[in-house]
């Protein structure tokens, strides 16, 4: 797992909600807790064994490792019944990698008003900050932010395919609240956005690397904005022409967002690709019964990859284990369960494990802004990363406060003792742990989670993170309890709702 810095969220407090009225209860389909005996805890213990094996060599992103994890867990899927989810009738969705690096001479900002033209060199007054580099040059109408902006504030304005000249004062910078400005104005859909810097030349120079870094990682191409910085002395002439005064923007003490129809903003950004690769995400699908329902899904999800090998010590495999070789382990033991004789659901299930989760959550960021199934029409997301070591009669499920399915898990957790397994609240709300595995990216894009994990342990990103640690046995007591929670969600006659609340504050 990696930390992701967002914005704080303000704690909700949610009772565990009433019992659901006698119309609504699920169907319980005969065999039920014979498919949940299914998950056992031998069963556990010989897939984590294979998964977090040292020839698997700690499956790294990307690496022969997870190709071989890839397939093992695609080939259960088809041992099962399942059907291929991913591209072209395929078990899996390949996302592409790549390593680039900006071209800072070819590339260049030109601000352009009637006669006046202002151009920005990338080697000199401009730089790249972040975002997508598209493919060719790019224009939009242009439109002035400045002021003291908040997200509701952003939120408001109509920004979709326009540039964004983004003006803030870094003379009274607010650190803490920019971030948050550039999201929204990033979540808002520009075609760009433009950073103006009232910087003096000597220190916006110092800004500006002399060559461009290699940015490695998921290549999401023209679907995120390019996020640019310039300094404000090099385009100031081309945007007084428009009739823009910057000094007065920053000065006015309130909220700016002014359409500049006689400014014309083009950037041109060359990049080199370096290097391109791709990696899996492995998807199954389980068929729902109910014929209107089965066009909804349920989703498990796990990452298969982890941190590849540590070099310099005499164990140099960081096997994943527990971190996530267990849930991975959950996924193809839950799509078993539910493919048993008789316990199929109403709605359909799609079974998913990503990769690139310990580079930065990119399969399922992949997964989430190219998604094999309508993204609305999943009703869930039941996320599992770690839960095969520490407490054997407790598990951390976080996320129960933003939406109903808290209620459901409580409900669903009651009324199976046997399992002597209780579900329990987030323990370290100070951890921020709801943005830090692959559910965050269902959860931004409006889909309701739960996510399972135990906590970290000393053995965390560790070579130690090795098979014989895990707990099969407590792991199998959970797994059934999700099969149970599963079958709920699948099968009840209305979707999981968000908090309204949450559904505000994390909802991009
Ligand atoms: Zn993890």
């Amino acid at each position: 797992m990696k930390p992701r810095c967002l914005a704080l969220l303000p704690v909700v407090l949610l009772a565990a909600g009433p019992l659901r009225a006698q119309t609504a209860a699920a169907p319980v389909a005969p065999g039920l807790s014979a498919a949940a005996g299914t998950i056992t805890g031998d069963d556990v213990m010989r897939r984590v064994g294979i998964i977090a094996d040292d020839s698997m060599m700690g499956r790294d992103t990307p690496s022969r490792g997870l190709e071989l994890t890839a397939k093992y867990v695609a080939d259960q899927f088809k041992r099962f019944g399942l059907k291929p989810g991913g591209d072209d009738g395929t078990w899996f969705q390949r996302y592409p990698i790549t390593r680039r690096q900006l071209q800072l001479k070819q590339s260049a900002l030109v601000f352009q008003a009637g006669k006046v033209t202002a151009r920005a060199a990338f080697d000199r007054n401009a730089r790249f900050v972040g975002g997508g580099v598209p493919s060719g040059p790019l224009a939009g109408p242009a439109i002035v932010l400045g002021g003291p902006l908040t997200p509701d504030a952003v939120g408001g304005m109509a920004l979709k395919d326009k540039v964004v000249l983004y003006v803030p004062d870094y003379r009274s910078p607010s650190p803490a609240n920019s971030g948050q400005v550039l999201r929204a104005i990033r979540v808002a859909g520009p075609r760009a956005i433009v950073s103006l810097a009232n910087l003096d030349s000597t220190a916006f120079a110092a800004r500006v690397p002399s060559y461009a870094p290699e940015r490695y990682g998921l290549d999401l191409g023209s679907g995120v904005p390019p996020n640019v910085e310039v300094s404000d002395l090099t385009v100031a002439p081309a945007l007084r022409a428009a009739g823009v005064d910057l000094d007065r923007i920053r000065d006015a003490g309130k909220v700016v967002g002014q359409d500049v129809p006689s400014l014309a903003v083009k950037l041109d950004l060359r990049d080199s690709v370096l290097s391109k690769t791709t990696a899996p995400n492995t998807i199954g699908i389980l068929e729902g019964t109910d014929p209107k329902l089965r066009n909804e899904y349920l989703v498990f999800s796990a990452h298969m990859d982890h941190i590849g090998i540590t070099p310099g010590q005499r164990d140099s495999i960081n096997n994943g284990a527990d971190d996530d070789g267990s849930g991975t382990t959950g996924v193809i033991e839950l799509a078993e369960a539910f493919s048993r004789p008789g316990v199929r659901p109403a709605r359909s299930i799609l079974f998913i494990t990503v990769s690139g989760e310990e580079k930065g959550l990119w399969g399922s960021r992949y997964f989430s802004e190219n998604p094999t199934v309508p993204l609305d029409h999943i009703v869930a997301d039941l996320n599992i990363d770690m839960i095969g070591r520490n407490w054997r009669d407790t598990i951390v499920a976080i996320g129960k406060e933003h939406s109903d399915l808290g209620a459901t898990l409580n409900r669903v957790n009651a009324a199976h003792p046997e399992l002597h397994m209780t579900a329990i609240d987030d323990r370290w709300p100070e951890e921020r742990f709801y943005f830090r595995s692959d559910h965050y990216n269902f959860a931004r894009k409006g889909v309701p989670i739960l996510f399972f994990f135990n906590g970290t342990h000393p053995d965390y990103h560790e070579v130690t993170d090795s098979p014989d640690k895990i707990d099969g046995e407590k792991e199998s007591r959970i797994l059934r309890l999700l099969f149970y929670l599963g079958q709920d969600v699948a099968n009840a006659p209305k979707r999981p709702e968000w908090n309204p609340a949450s559904r505000a504050e994390i909802v991009e």
